[in-house]
């Protein structure tokens, strides 16, 4: 008898459940799988340095979001019409923001962030290199991944364009973390053939047939594309910056990322090491490193002639606002990288970088900023508006690493990453955010005051993590 009402009783389930299909199919119902996400809700949709038109805020507003993709955002009156068969999931008195996209960090420094003392060719020396030999052991490769993904959606961001180690297994076991996640993460092995220690180097030939499998293995997986990672120019062989760009021919939409005039030294290693390029990017520039789908971190001494040569291919900087204040490299000159037209992003390079958190990487990229107002003769420098920081967190590096087609901003189709964020998350953020009025006075003090605390939830694909 039991086995018979049970048996009665799924085949009726099963009816309703067809018979809610087919109702679903013919008509305007909001399908059950369907979330309204109800909260105050902002994204970008151009640079507000460009336009004043650059982003859509609607108070109390809903975040429709079907199967993991953005279906539309509608006002507060339109969440009671289409309430019928979709959750309600009330964020009402939260922020709803697009996920931090961080354009360059490097995971195994996660766990040699905050090394004392040192610029960056003694910094590399003294703590980076000894650090990233441990990576040849998957095992530790693998607990490193999880906590610097643990970290990375604890801060709210969802997706990130990541440095490994010289070895495989490095990136192996970060993509592993990252698509068991299903984040949106670009990632690549290191290629480094001299000037560093000879237990961090491989060669032309193994960087060139370790970086093929990995994307085999990798590239176009899931959410998951990968990078040619020459760490910079001083660090490659003329043979081994071929063999970069004989992949990139060889896997068109593959990323090239590295570095570029971060510091004043490396600077003039670079001149010495390559005498015969014009300039620092003039070195990618000759071994066709430099093109769309190129990233290069810092950038904060490129002349115009570099700024317009990236322009015109269509490659990117990533703005590391803690990292270049904390190894004391220089300030980025945001606003002439603007006038050119040089997509920029905005990155934490953790381990230089001293945090994880894109708010505290806003909160200095504005310091940075107002630091260029007293210094040399920079009078018509504009002071960096939290609504250009946001964007540039957001829409403005997914901009950056060419996948604002995917994510970025809230565009119907687009992957539903977002962000659930608490404007109150300390007593000072608290007290503060009662005398802000403004849209922009609420977002500046929570990009000076706030940290992960103020990261209520982080969505992948619409699933909370
Ligand atoms: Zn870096």
């Amino acid at each position: 008898m039991v086995v018979e009402t049970l048996s009665l009783s799924s085949s009726i389930k099963s009816n309703i459940v067809k018979l809610f299909l087919l109702l679903s199919a013919s008509s305007n119902f909001v399908y059950a799988e369907t979330t309204i996400f109800q909260g105050d809700i902002l994204h970008f949709t151009a640079d507000p340095a460009k336009t004043s038109k650059a982003y859509e805020y609607i108070e109390n507003g809903g975040l429709i979001v079907k199967d993991g993709i953005i279906a539309e955002i509608i006002s507060e009156e339109e969440i009671s019409k289409k309430q019928r068969g979709a959750e309600i999931v009330d964020y009402r008195g939260k922020l709803i923001l697009p996920g931090f996209i961080d354009s360059h960090i490097h995971y195994p420094q996660t766990g040699m962030i905050a090394a004392h003392g040192e610029q960056l060719l003694e910094w590399l020396k003294e703590y980076t290199f000894p650090t990233e030999s441990k990576f040849s052991d998957k095992e530790h490769a693998k607990e490193v991944a999880e906590f610097f993904i643990s970290q990375l959606l604890k801060n709210g961001t969802t997706s990130a364009l990541v440095f490994g180690t010289v070895h495989p297994e490095s990136v192996d076991a970060l993509f592993e973390v990252a698509q068991r996640e299903n984040m949106r993460l670009i990632a690549g092995k290191v290629l480094m053939d001299r000037n560093a220690p000879e237990y961090l180097q491989d060669t032309p030939e193994s960087a060139y047939s370790d970086s093929k499998k990995l994307i085999e293995r990798w590239h176009n997986k899931d959410r998951l594309s990968y990078a040619i990672t020459p760490r910079f120019a001083p660090t490659s062989t003329p043979e081994q910056l071929k063999q970069a760009a004989k992949l990139l021919d060889e896997y068109p939409d593959v990323y090239m990322h590295t570095h570029v005039s971060e510091n004043k030294d490396e600077i003039n290693w670079v001149k010495s090491l390559f005498p015969e390029a014009n300039s620092y990017l003039d070195v990618y520039n000759i071994y066709g490193l430099n093109r769309d789908h190129s990233v290069f971190a810092h950038g904060i001494y490129l002349d115009d002639q570099e700024m317009e040569s990236m322009a015109s291919v269509g490659s990117a900087i990533a703005f590391c606002p803690t990292s270049n204040l904390f190894l004391g490299s220089g300030l980025f000159p945001l606003n002439r990288a603007e006038e050119i037209n040089v997509s920029v992003g905005l990155g934490t390079d953790v381990g230089a970088g001293t945090s994880f958190s894109m708010l505290e990487t806003m909160d200095e990229a504005y310091k940075i900023i107002q630091l260029q107002k007293s210094i040399g003769n920079n009078t018509g420098v504009k002071t960096l508006s939290p609504l250009k920081a946001f964007y540039l967190a957001t829409l403005g590096s997914a901009k950056a690493l060419d996948i604002d087609d995917k994510v970025g901003s809230f565009e119907k189709g687009k992957e539903a990453d977002f962000i659930v964020i608490d404007l109150k998350s300390t007593d000072l953020m608290k007290f503060r955010m009662k005398s802000a009025r403004t849209l922009e006075e609420k977002l500046f003090a929570l990009q000076v005051l706030g940290d992960d605390r103020a990261i209520h939830s982080t969505y992948i694909m619409g699933n909370r993590k």
